[in-house]
């Protein structure tokens, strides 16, 4: 029977069954039978992300080649059953789950690097190698692959794309598009396409990489996956410094700049996030402490000490004190295990975090956190807030117990006064954990009904009948 899902978008659509005898049969010769998983206890693995509320699929496909993905899109648009494309599952939004049903194309089975190249400084691989394992293959050749998600472990190189994942180090580095250069597709209706190629200039026709990152998995499955990588770099050195408030610390992020250093991160932390963290793990740090600024640099070692030192200077300049700057790999650890232990010490503030990734110009973090912190009061909601103050991606944390509905509606309140004000400061309402169905109410806070319309045309033109990841991003 298949199982729809009308409750989140209200769009759930008659269609033909996934799950029905002949599809089954059909899907079982295209994947093999072993690679359709059908029973509840083999399905539930593949109901839910990082967002942890469940919509079994009816069916899981374990394909192993472009050509078995090719033909389950073609069988899907015949039958008219909804399809998902899902990576490691670790999204934040909801993207790789099928709220309206249909099967799940899992990407496990495609895990093979298929080549790097050190010289031409790229990197060639199917979708379901994890993002961790590609970095520690190209490291292995001394070649570098910067994108690094937090959940790098687990979220797989094409959730990434499809997310156009951040990270810590996309201060100097950027986002996972800055390293996309080619892509293989299986389009909606079962076309395969090529965009891009193995060199990292190439203006021919349309860019069509740079409108798959960053798709959520609704105009094409990505089969292959073309990135450019860097030269290793030889070293890093972290500075850490507690300061009395969080403008103090926000200041020092484009004097680093203005230094003539481009540091890898520079993270922050606000009062509560520290307060949070000296609770739980006792760091040592004192009440004064009102903000906490991580940056680390990379590199050669000459530039590294250097640089360091550099950074070591604008922090205690800029009214930073207890100052650390590492010498060593395992200081440098130590140092950056405060930022680590944010998440652990926030459990004990509610059974559920209202994990928010909103950006705004750099300079204007200051003015977002301090009006968080009143947002927070006005809805009686605990917030904590840390993140990327050197690309001003701040994770917003509205902590509150899942079983009390008055506090969920608070906090849900607070969410979108606080997507109003990133907007309003010339921001939007995520920098990286995307739109999927969680966000999907809020996408015309952040775009106007022109640029929506120009979306949906794009995904129609692309997937007529609906197929790939419906009910996501548009209400
Ligand atoms: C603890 C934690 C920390 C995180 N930290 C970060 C962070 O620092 N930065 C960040 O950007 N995000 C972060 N995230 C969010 C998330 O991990 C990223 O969005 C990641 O890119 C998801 O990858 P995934 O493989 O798990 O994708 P999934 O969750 O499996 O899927 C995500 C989307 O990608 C689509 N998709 C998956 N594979 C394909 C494919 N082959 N072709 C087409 N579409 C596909 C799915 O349909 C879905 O829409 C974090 C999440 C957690 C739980």
């Amino acid at each position: 029977m298949s199982r729809h899902h009308e409750g989140i978008t209200g769009r759930g659509r008659a269609r033909t069954a996934a799950s029905d005898e002949d599809v089954l049969a059909r899907l079982r010769e295209i994947v093999g039978a072993e690679n359709v998983l059908v029973d509840e206890d083999k399905v539930e693995p593949y109901a839910a992300d990082a967002v942890k509320e469940k919509f079994p699929p009816e069916a899981v496909l374990l394909p192993r080649t472009t050509a078995e993905v090719a033909s389950i899109l073609k069988l899907a648009n015949e039958r008219r059953f909804p399809v998902t494309a899902r990576g490691g599952g670790v999204g934040y939004t909801g993207g790789a789950v099928p709220v309206e049903g249909g099967v799940v194309i899992g990407t496990d089975r495609m895990n093979r690097i298929r080549e790097i190249n050190a010289d031409d400084l790229y990197v060639v691989t199917e979708p379901g190698v994890t993002t961790y394992a590609l970095q520690q293959a190209v490291e292995a050749e001394g070649v570098f692959y910067p994108p690094d998600p937090a959940s790098y472990k687990t979220s797989f190189i094409g959730g990434n794309i499809a997310e156009n994942a951040g990270g810590i180090r996309s201060a100097k580095y950027g986002v996972t598009k800055h390293y996309v250069i080619g892509l293989e597709v299986v389009t909606p209706t079962g076309e395969v396409i090529r965009t891009g190629g193995l060199t990292s200039k190439n203006v021919v026709g349309f860019d069509l990489t740079g409108l798959i990152c960053g798709s959520e998995g609704m105009l094409g499955i990505i089969t292959e996956a073309t990135l450019r990588l860097l030269p290793l770099p030889e070293t890093t050195r972290t500075v850490r410094a507690t300061f009395k408030t969080m403008a103090e610390a926000c200041a020092c992020v484009p004097r680093f700049n203005r230094a003539r250093v481009t540091p890898v991160a520079i993270e922050v932390l606000d009062r509560n996030a520290i307060a949070a963290v000296e609770t739980e793990f006792a760091f040592g740090f004192g009440a004064d402490a009102g903000a906490l600024l991580l940056v680390s640099v990379d590199g050669h070692a000459s530039e590294v000490e250097r640089d360091a030192l550099i950074c070591e200077r604008v922090v205690r300049d800029g009214g930073g004190f207890d100052v650390m700057r590492s010498e060593t790999r395992e200081e440098e650890e130590r140092l950056w295990d405060v930022r680590r232990a944010i998440s652990p010490a926030l459990k004990k503030f509610g059974t559920m975090k209202f994990n928010e990734d909103v950006v705004v110009p750099r300079s204007r973090v200051p003015e977002l956190v301090a009006r968080i912190e009143e947002i927070g009061k006005l809805h009686d909601t605990f917030v904590v807030n840390f993140g990327h103050a050197g690309d001003g991606n701040i994770h917003v944390n509205f902590m509150c117990d899942r079983d009390d509905p008055e506090a969920m509606r608070r906090a849900r309140a607070a969410v979108r006064d606080t997507f109003a004000f990133s907007v309003e400061l010339g921001g939007t309402i995520s920098g990286e954990h995307g739109i999927g169905y969680v966000k999907a109410p809020y996408l015309d806070m952040a775009l106007g009904a022109a640029t929506i319309d120009a979306m949906k045309s794009i995904k129609r033109a692309l997937d007529p009948n609906g197929i790939l990841n419906p009910g996501k991003m548009f209400l």
